[in-house]
């Protein structure tokens, strides 16, 4: 069986903490500069410009794109026939979070009771999603995600009768409703099916692909452009000033539901849209 230390994880975790703050990967840093060339309304173009400025600094000087440097989420796919030695994964991921958000100067946002709250002081735990799939891999993702559109995100327990239709007014009334707030150009995650919890986190997974990138299925695939069209038609705008750029992708993430129920969820990404991917 092959094997992988558990200081290995601790330590890339680390640095894609760091990484994933300072540096915006291609698809989006692309995504954003097209979006500038296109954008009609001069608010919402000099907004453009000024978020593309802010990440070519951020990179050049290693700094943060933005204040909120998010609760650290990590989506992991741990292959079977792997054996983690010299510690326990949970524990190698959060040394890894603790470590990078200390050595990075990355803000602490993590508060260890949700009402009474008191800061952990080290942005742990980082909120976990493990899948074991078969193999001798672990491949990570490691994202950081802001308060701002998070708070934006939302899930309705439709019924089945709802349909398509149904699930382009929920996400056209709420990204109307949130206007400015999720910080857009936004990336729109959606979970379609599944249970309420199942539901949700097909919303976040969705916000991890590349941004060009079609759903599999051609009838998601349309789905997809068809939203990205309705929501970019509110003229919300880059960080609510107005103009044709409220988001730069859909994402679509979709799985079996009971017949009963018809779960849908919207889970936002910011333009500061965080992501890091490494196969150990
Ligand atoms: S929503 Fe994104 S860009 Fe806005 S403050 Fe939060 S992390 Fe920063």
């Amino acid at each position: 069986m092959k094997e992988l230390e558990a200081a290995k994880i601790t330590e890339v975790v680390a640095l894609l903490c760091k990484e994933a703050n300072f540096e915006l990967e291609d698809d989006v840093q692309d995504a954003l500069e097209k979006a500038f060339e296109k954008e009609e309304s001069p608010a919402g173009k000099e907004v453009l410009r000024q978020i593309v400025e802010n990440s070519r600094i951020a990179r050049s000087e290693q700094i943060p794109m933005c204040q909120d440097t998010g609760l650290a989420v990590i989506f992991a796919e741990l292959g079977q026939d792997l054996h983690i030695t010299g510690g326990d994964f949970e524990t190698a991921i959060n040394e890894g979070v603790k470590n990078g958000y200390t050595d990075g100067y990355l803000r602490k946002s993590s508060l260890a009771d949700p009402i009474r709250g008191g800061n952990t002081g080290d942005n742990t735990p980082a909120v976990i999603h493990l899948t074991l799939v078969p193999g001798d891999r672990l491949k990570l993702w490691i994202v950081p995600k802001g308060g701002g559109s998070e708070n934006m995100s939302r899930i309705a327990m439709m019924k089945p009768a709802d349909g398509v239709e149904g699930i382009k007014k929920f996400v056209v009334d709420n990204i109307r409703a949130a206007s400015g707030n999720p910080c857009p150009p936004v990336i729109v995650g959606i979970g379609i099916g599944g249970t309420f919890e199942r539901c949700a986190q097909l919303a976040k997974k969705a916000l991890l692909r590349e941004i060009g990138s079609k759903h599999s299925d051609p009838f998601y695939a349309d789905l997809e452009e068809e939203l990205l069209g309705l929501v970019n038609d509110l003229g919300v705008g880059p960080m609510g000033f107005g103009g044709i750029t409220t988001a730069l992708a859909v994402h679509i993430e979709v799985a079996p539901r009971h017949i009963a129920s018809f779960p849908v969820s919207m889970n936002l990404n910011c333009h500061a849209a965080r992501h890091k991917y490494i196969e150990l």
